[in-house]
């Protein structure tokens, strides 16, 4: 599968489409989800092409995932989420039912989610 350009996330990364940074690092990015399923809901995407998790894992160096997960780590951090808890989540591929086909972890806070 070859990664598409023209995807929500890569138009928010080169400024095609706004959104407001919550943390930033050199190779990642978090902001709000536009339709929030929770109190807290935020969006956490590496600045690289890269369309799902394993896509990732394989192909990034090994600095862009300590960045982009060290950004998570920031966020739960930030949000004072290490006690209370939260839900991170990655949708891949089409059983995954992924919309935006570049690789974003949700992370969710906030209230008691419920079971999986
Ligand atoms: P997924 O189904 O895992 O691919 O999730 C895509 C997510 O992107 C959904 O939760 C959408 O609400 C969210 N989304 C779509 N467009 C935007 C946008 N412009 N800004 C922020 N979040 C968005």
């Amino acid at each position: 599968m070859v990664y598409k350009d023209d995807n929500i996330f890569a138009k928010i990364l080169d400024n095609r489409l706004s959104a407001k940074i919550l943390l930033e690092n050199e190779h990642a990015i978090a902001f709000n989800d536009i339709a929030p399923q929770a109190p807290i809901h935020i969006l956490v995407i590496p600045k690289g092409k890269y369309i799902k998790y394993d896509d990732f894992i394989y192909k990034a160096s090994k600095e862009e995932i300590f960045n982009f997960f060290t950004l998570i780590n920031q966020l739960i951090k930030h949000y004072d989420l290490e006690e209370t808890g939260y839900r991170l989540i990655t949708n891949a591929g089409k059983n995954g039912n992924q919309e935006v086909p570049h690789l974003h972890f949700h992370l969710l806070a906030g209230q008691n989610l419920g079971k999986m």
